[in-house]
């Protein structure tokens, strides 16, 4: 089954959040981080143009920049998200956090239903794969689809960069490992969709990765 991923690129951190699909018309939406009424619009714009049904609304990991369209979706198709446990605090010092990087945001909804390591996000006809990969933030997940060799790697791996291991809940030693024995044991030819900038693959960082190569 042919799944599309389609990336809009939000808020003032220039987030991206995905809408993943298959022939079903089922979809679910990844980190969404709309943050006011024109973004919000573009990606419900998107999914009524497309006829979507969104089942599910999955979190990377709850940084400010990931969650600020939680509340929105939640509002608009009644999803709430789910997420591994260890998002929890994050989501309930939205307001702080999102203070600290100079935006707004307000109370935002608790997940619905706790994700780990193995779990399965299943809509449609399609399967994502959950792994616990730690190090930039607590409860970090990436998203396998194995039938369409991709990942979502959240702010774990980006093109030619790593994530930040400068914030509370960060330790570098574990981002390592968490991009050495999650992430560069997937096949070289599975595209990484980052939650910030351009896709690439996981053959390309293991040859070029400055930070930690395969
Ligand atoms: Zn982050
Ligand atoms: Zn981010």
């Amino acid at each position: 089954m042919k799944l599309q991923i389609h990336r809009f690129i939000f808020n003032p951190f220039q987030e991206n959040t995905y809408v993943l699909y298959d022939e079903s018309k089922e979809a679910v939406i990844v980190d969404a981080g709309c943050s006011d009424e024109q973004e919000g619009e573009a990606l419900s714009g998107f999914i009524q143009k497309h006829q979507l049904k969104p089942v599910a609304q999955i979190l990377t990991h709850g940084h400010i920049d990931h969650v600020m369209g939680v509340n929105f979706v939640w509002e608009q198709y009644g999803l709430k998200p789910k997420a591994h446990a260890d998002v929890v605090p994050f989501l309930e010092n939205a307001t702080e956090q999102a203070q600290m990087f100079g935006v707004k945001t307000g109370k935002l909804v608790m997940p619905e239903r706790f994700l780990e390591e193995g779990d399965q996000v299943k809509f449609g006809k399609s399967v994502l794969e959950v792994l616990h990969t730690p190090g930039h933030a607590a409860g970090h997940l990436c998203f396998v689809s194995h039938s369409n060799n991709f990942v979502l790697s959240g702010d774990v791996l980006f093109r030619g960069s790593i994530g930040r291991t400068d914030l509370p809940t960060c330790d570098y030693d574990l981002l390592e490992e968490s991009i050495r024995t999650k992430l560069y044991t997937l096949p070289e030819d599975f595209v990484v969709y980052p939650g910030h900038g351009p896709e690439t693959s996981i053959g390309i960082e293991m040859k070029s990765n400055p930070f930690v190569m395969g």
